[in-house]
């Protein structure tokens, strides 16, 4: 998927905000604050910060590279932007780290009814905002996790390799596991006797 750039024209005059931050990517946001002074955000967010997104990571290294612009489409605040980033996910089929490459387009539309919501266009994505702030990261970590495949797989056979090497060890298990039950069982006749 394209990611649309945003240019910014910066300055005093203009009112508009640019935050450019290295891995300072706020915590708490006003939203429709943010939209009502055009602000942008800009950094990078370590996948550290992020719990949920983590769980269904192979290991949080990396980062997610944060690109949001801040608007009013008419009375609604919106975000859009995008979210790119390399993050090792955990392959479904063998359990081991799968590459996988970042790409979200975010278009959001911050909304307080369901009429609010049915009207959006454009292909916004309403999110109804109960409260003032809002947490920055989490709403990344959720766009995120929503653009993840359900069952990530390596696009090879990694799962035949990997059953191969399975039914390898379980016929070890096997082998081993016969010997004390047999001792056992030559025991258990002697006791009767
Ligand atoms: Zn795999």
């Amino acid at each position: 998927m394209a990611c649309i750039r945003i240019q910014l024209t910066e300055g005093v005059d203009t009112g508009y905000y640019c935050i450019d931050m290295s891995d300072q990517i706020p915590e708490l946001i006003d939203p429709v604050v943010f939209a009502e002074r055009q602000s942008s955000i800009q950094g990078l967010l370590g996948l550290q910060r992020l719990d949920r997104l983590a769980e269904m990571l192979f290991d949080e290294q990396g980062e997610l590279k944060v690109d949001l612009y801040f608007y009013k489409q008419g009375k609604v605040p919106v975000i859009e932007g995008c979210l790119e980033g390399n993050i090792n996910l955990i392959c479904q089929s063998c359990l081991e780290t799968l590459a996988w490459d970042v790409d979200k387009l975010v278009k959001i539309a911050m909304v307080q009814t369901i009429e609010q919501a049915d009207r959006l266009q454009d292909g916004f994505e309403p999110l109804m905002v109960a409260e003032e702030k809002m947490s920055l990261p989490g709403l990344i970590e959720d766009e995120v996790i929503i653009s993840l495949p359900d069952y990530p797989r390596h696009a090879h056979q990694c799962l035949q390799y990997k059953g191969n090497v399975q039914s390898a060890d379980a016929r070890t298990i096997e082998q081993k596991s016969e010997n004390p039950f047999a001792v056992l069982a030559k025991l258990k006749i002697t006791g009767d006797q």
